[in-house]
């Protein structure tokens, strides 16, 4: 007896050291933020939670547009007579690193030197794909590109790299990534999603986030920051499609689906959240006490920074009129858990929470919660011993090697998803016609979020960058291309020039797809690809010559009735300033097109059905019958998936199984292929899914070369939302599926 209450005590002993060991750093942090928060007025507390942009405190012209200058006087009142905790944004457009560097520069040092407290700035911005506000920055493909590429390895790289380039010029917060799933095509903002997949967003989203905030989640280091998961929750599934309106998702399918992603980002650490913009159920999620308090904080233990959308508490009253003034507004959102507000363009919020503190409509608890929040990501960031970024490290901006992880990612994104009778890839000596609106654009193939926000102001991208094109015609030669743009995205352009050229070449290569938009300028009432682009083909297939489509653009636009007028299909999303030539090498064989659709292509603009839907097959007409599926993307190899191995037929809950399967490259290239695992739960207590994603692996196989591929799921990947909305696992039989392989198992009680 006495001999295990020594071991007990022993043991005790070392839990406690170990525990105290790892927790001491934040320990310390606590303690610093108690100190400084009870020398703090209530005035610089609400300063903290108060988001300003740019703009604000930047100079103007005479024609009202901002300089990349700070007016100081206005700085001031910001930082010293206010004490904002914040400042985001851009003033418009990009600026170079030098710029940046000083402005941050001069910001800091007016925070740490001219204020009470000396608290520094957290400065925000969005940092979308690279740093795409900093002009020497690397650019990437957007996220829903990065998605195709089913390699976590290229998400990490991209957050990595982003965090650096950001960091190097003082920027210590990054709003980004976007983890709401990308299931209405429509949405605007599609692009800026990892697409339709639970899993698949989690496991980018956490693999970027991991690169943004390093695996030790140490955001002092100078090559680091802070990442922001938003916009939580909901935002990404209006049933209008329209951006900023209301979603309709029940509690069970919120938290199985939308919230899972985010869960998975608090669970690897992530710093910050963004609010949804607009509203689910008619709860607008900037009041929504269970998103920001019960799930976020009670549920998920989160002890990160929640901040708003832009002006979304405002919005509160009048937008969606559930605040019937800006202060009760103001309440609302502050007593939902809110900590910081990006007001954006006064100081209203921080005068309206000031009186409603005095008046005891706010209790100051709430207020020293928040301000803990804040000052946590400040110190964590390592702001408070040094917020001046080292002017050293700008020549890191930009470096060649990043450029390559960027170029490598196009080429992992782009999905071949036509190739009839091998047209593809095209021999070097062929006579080509390159026609199409996005043929010789540079923005359209980088899309919004670049050097400004629409992404549309071709004078910002650097000449180097590529144009299809140009790409083409680099490898081709001049003397085998010959470029007639054919078509506007929306309007006619010398078709008929196009038409007449395409009779003297072996093979037209089209490029069509969308136009630069971000946000509620994307709003779009229809998916079809505008009707000139669709005529166009129409056209061009009139002449008998075989037409190879590239496809540029952020959301699946409905093309059923040109696909059959063309012989091969490239999506190309919007694959970053390196697409071009990505797509060229795919185009000619220099690459091996290894991209699968992170979501599903509709065939139909009034059939959005996504791959995870429940059992439809009651009648004929209800077929999940898309353009081409999730998880859909051809080779110029072909892969050939034997041998699908479990190691038990049951499991017990708490115990592992494992699947594996054997993958040959049987074609005569090498290439590199995204083995996807998929689940069905035969029955349960809420209607299946017919199946889920719960694994994907990317290798590369030489020709000839075969690979066993092993994943590993325990019953926590089985668990689903059941009717009373908490998580279970139910037994059961399920089906696994690995390409054409599939096999049964049992989980036991
Ligand atoms: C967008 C956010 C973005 C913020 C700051 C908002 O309009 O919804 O995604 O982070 O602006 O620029």
């Amino acid at each position: 007896m006495k001999k295990l209450h020594l071991l007990l005590a022993i043991w005790l002993l070392i839990f406690y050291a170990a525990g105290s060991l790892f927790s001491a750093p934040n320990d310390e942090i606590e303690k610093k933020i108690q100190t400084l928060l009870s020398q703090m007025t209530l005035k610089e507390k609400v300063g903290q939670m108060t988001q300003i942009t740019l703009e604000v405190v930047s100079l103007k012209r005479p024609d009202g547009s901002f300089v990349n200058s700070l007016d100081e006087n206005k700085l001031r009142q910001a930082i010293v007579e206010y004490g904002i905790g914040s400042i985001i944004n851009t003033g418009g457009a990009a600026n170079t690193a030098r710029n940046w560097l000083e402005m941050i520069t001069i910001m800091q040092k007016m925070a740490t030197q001219e204020t009470r407290l000396g608290i520094p700035i957290l400065y925000g911005i969005d940092a979308i794909h690279g740093s795409n506000y900093i002009k020497e920055a690397t650019l990437f493909p957007q996220s829903i590109a990065m998605a195709a590429t089913f390699n976590r390895q290229l998400s990490r790289r991209e957050g990595e790299i982003t965090a650096l380039e950001t960091r190097a010029v003082g920027i210590p917060w990054n709003f980004n990534p976007v983890l709401g799933l990308g299931r209405n095509p429509l949405w605007p903002r599609f692009w800026e999603t990892y697409g339709e997949d639970v899993f698949l967003t989690a496991e980018m989203g956490k693999a970027y986030i991991l690169g943004l905030q390093g695996e030790d989640g140490d955001i002092s280091r100078a090559d680091r920051v802070a990442a922001c998961m938003k916009h939580y929750a909901g935002y990404s599934f209006p049933l209008s499609g329209h951006d900023r309106t209301p979603a309709w998702i029940p509690e069970r399918l919120m938290r199985e689906m939308f919230l899972t992603p985010f869960k998975s980002a608090v669970d690897a650490g992530v710093y910050t959240v963004m609010i949804n913009s607009g509203e689910v159920n008619g709860v607008p999620a900037h009041s929504s006490a269970f998103l920001l308090t019960r799930v976020l904080r009670e549920e998920w233990g989160f002890k990160g920074l929640a901040v708003s959308d832009w002006e979304d508490v405002k919005r509160l009253h009048d937008r969606d009129h559930v605040a019937a003034s800006p202060e009760e507004a103001v309440k609302m959102a502050v007593m939902a858990g809110l900590d910081m507000s990006m007001v954006p363009f006064d100081f209203s919020f921080a005068e309206y929470l000031y009186q409603l503190v005095k008046k005891g409509e706010v209790p100051e608890t709430r207020i020293d919660d928040a301000v803990a929040n804040i000052l946590r990501v400040k110190f964590q960031a390592g702001l408070f011993e040094n917020p001046f970024p080292d002017p050293q490290r700008l020549q890191l901006i930009g470096k060649p090697e990043f450029a390559q992880v960027s170029l490598s990612a196009a080429r992992e994104a782009i999905t071949l998803l036509k190739n009839e009778n091998n047209i593809l890839p095209l021999q070097k000596d062929v006579k080509i016609l390159v026609t199409g609106p996005t043929a010789n654009s540079r923005a359209y193939l980088n899309g919004g979020w670049t050097y400004t926000w629409q992404g549309d102001d071709e004078r910002y991208y650097p000449a180097h960058y590529k144009t299809i094109l140009q790409a083409i015609t680099e490898k081709a030669g001049q003397r085998n291309v010959v470029y007639v743009q054919g078509a506007d995205i929306e309007t006619q352009k010398d078709m008929g020039e196009a038409v007449q050229k395409a009779r003297d070449v072996d093979v037209i290569v089209a490029c069509l797809g969308e136009a630069t938009y971000c946000e509620t300028p994307g709003n779009i009432n229809d998916l079809h690809l505008p009707a000139v682009q669709r005529e166009l083909i129409h056209q061009l297939a009139r002449t008998g010559k075989p037409i190879v489509l590239v496809l540029v653009e952020g959301r699946p636009r409905v093309i059923n009735d040109i696909v059959p007028k063309t012989k091969g299909i490239l999506m190309a999303y919007l694959p970053g300033p390196y697409g071009s030539e990505a797509i060229a090498e795919a185009l000619f064989g220099e690459v091996n097109p290894s991209g699968k659709l992170p979501f599903t292509y509709p065939k139909h603009v009034n059939d959005l059905v996504c791959y995870d839907h429940t059992y439809l097959k009651e009648f004929d007409v209800n077929r999940y019958d898309p353009q081409w599926p999730f998880g859909y993307g051809l080779s110029y190899s072909e892969f050939e998936y034997r041998n699908l191995k479990l190691s038990q037929s049951r499991i017990k809950k708490g115990e592992a199984l494992q699947i594996s399967v054997e993958v040959e490259n049987r074609g005569e290239r090498a290439g590199k292929e995204s083995v996807l695992l998929y689940v069905s739960d035969l029955y349960r207590s809420v209607t299946p899914p017919v199946k889920q994603l719960k694994g994907f692996q990317k290798i590369m196989l030489q020709p000839g070369e075969k690979r066993v591929v092993t994943f590993t799921l325990t019953a926590d990947d089985l668990a689903f939302v059941g009717r009373d909305n908490q998580w279970i696992v139910e037994p059961g039989v399920f089906k696994v599926r690995i390409g054409d392989q599939t096999a049964q198992f049992e989980l036991v009680e």
